[in-house]
């Protein structure tokens, strides 16, 4: 889409992006705000509250990112501004343990059911860095099974794509990832048991773990089969091999426990991120208590940081997770309601236009693929029409709607989206797609 005759003001937002490559490499402090797969300016965001976020230069959106996630409750809620301020005045770091964090800790144990012990960590990346680390040293095993497309964080051993061959070794998916890296990385196929099966038996008594999006959301919403995370859960116990669920997105996300508890499969290890911190930077990777135990100072395997379970960050949490215990029994039901309603009007505006589509829904996130395939995996992902995503995408910023700047991640819903906001949406999906169609 030719981005210069979008109608929207974006002044202050050019000129931003424009200042910021002068001192920040790509004028962004991760990759995927800079808008490159749909093209165009990325907004410079002022302010955001509830649903909404406002630019730089005064446009209002309603939001469908959430900041990738953690904006469960909506932005500048009014329980986390009140615990972040408070503890402001108290000051913002330590270096020594407060009772916040046991809270925060009691929290997380009770409402993921794997989790018996849990480690806090600054971001995503760092829990499942440290949680493939942990089964390493428990283990006493190098190689680390990973699905294609499924997203960890950026520590070497993840930025790992497929090799050509049948055996499917690693092959560095970034300059500055070694091959010694990539040779202790298994690529698997997402929702393909046997080629998982086939992997450890190839490699057998040399898998440390596997480590898996339980939903996948880093290649658009794809849930797993029937069978998929069962197998996995089979396939580790015969091999003794720690299975990683990475919940950095779907935790407190598709059920207040995440996917273990929407479907029943118990992890070893689970990585926690995203809502855990209420839009402040907190990773946690937790689980069986022998493993966690595993963990220095307890245990051999190091692990540290000046500012894990920083106050400020534990308070944010804390808010976060307090409120969804409380309220669990209501908000995951009004979550729900509220995507699948969005997921139904989508449907119905694509068929009025006889658009080919899969659409996905799982829990309060949920993805709009531009193809007529069954999306299962990587491969079929990535049969959408990734230009039509990024028309489509500008046409919805154009109403005044923020999507995902990209067709490869996924749509996120809050309590702060509510029937008025699913109107709003539905009748500028409309306006959009006839416009994409066109
Ligand atoms: C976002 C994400 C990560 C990385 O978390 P960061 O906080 O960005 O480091 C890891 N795994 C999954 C599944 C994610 O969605």
């Amino acid at each position: 889409m030719d981005v210069a005759s979008s109608s929207l003001a974006l002044h202050n937002s050019r000129q931003f992006y424009e200042r910021a490559q002068h001192t920040i490499p790509g004028g962004v402090n991760s990759p995927a705000r800079a808008f490159d797969s749909v093209g165009g300016t990325p907004l410079f965001i002022e302010g955001g509250e509830g649903a909404f976020l406002h630019d730089t230069d005064g446009n209002e959106y309603l939001d469908y990112v959430g900041s990738w996630g953690p904006m469960i409750f909506g932005h500048a809620h009014p329980e986390v501004v009140t615990a972040v301020q408070d503890q402001a005045e108290k000051s913002t770091s330590f270096g020594a343990p407060t009772e916040i964090e046991i809270e925060v800790a009691e929290l997380v144990c009770d409402l993921v059911p794997s989790i018996e012990k849990v480690r806090m960590v600054n971001s995503g990346t760092e829990a499942t860095m440290s949680a493939a680390r942990l089964a390493r040293g428990y283990t006493g095993r190098d190689k680390i099974i990973k699905f294609e497309g499924n997203y960890h964080g950026h520590g070497d051993f993840f930025l790992i794509a497929a090799g050509s061959g049948a055996m499917t070794l690693g092959e560095p998916d970034s300059p500055g990832v070694t091959k010694g890296n990539a040779k202790d990385t298994l690529l698997a196929r997402y929702n393909d048991l046997d080629h998982v099966r086939h992997l450890v038996e190839a490699n057998e008594g040399e898998v440390a773990c596997i480590i898996v999006e339980p939903v996948a959301g880093n290649m658009g919403c794809i849930p797993p089969q029937p069978g998929f995370l069962e197998g996995l859960r089979e396939l580790c116990d015969a091999h003794d091999i720690v299975l990683i669920f990475d919940e950095v997105m779907t935790g407190f996300r598709v059920a207040p426990g995440g996917v273990q508890e929407r479907i029943g499969v118990t992890p070893d290890l689970t990585c926690l991120g995203k809502i855990i911190g209420g839009g402040l930077p907190v990773g946690a990777y937790g689980g069986r208590q022998d493993i966690m135990d595993y963990v220095s100072p307890t245990g051999p395997v190091y692990q540290a940081g000046t500012l894990s379970g920083n106050p400020l960050a534990m308070r944010a949490g804390h808010a976060i997770l307090s409120k969804i215990a409380a309220e669990k029994d209501r908000i995951y039901d009004e979550l729900e309601a509220y995507a699948e309603a969005l997921e139904r009007g989508t449907r119905d505006n694509l068929e009025a236009l006889n658009l080919d589509y899969t659409t996905h829904q799982v829990g309060a996130m949920g993805s709009l693929f531009f193809t007529d395939e069954d999306v299962v995996d990587q491969t079929t992902a990535q049969t959408s029409d990734t230009d039509r995503y990024a028309a489509y995408f500008h046409a919805m910023l154009e109403e005044g709607i923020y999507l995902p700047p990209s067709q490869f991640e996924a749509m996120f819903f809050g309590t702060c989206h509510g029937e008025e906001h699913l109107d709003t949406t539905l009748a500028a999906q409309r306006r959009a797609l006839r416009q994409v169609h066109a």
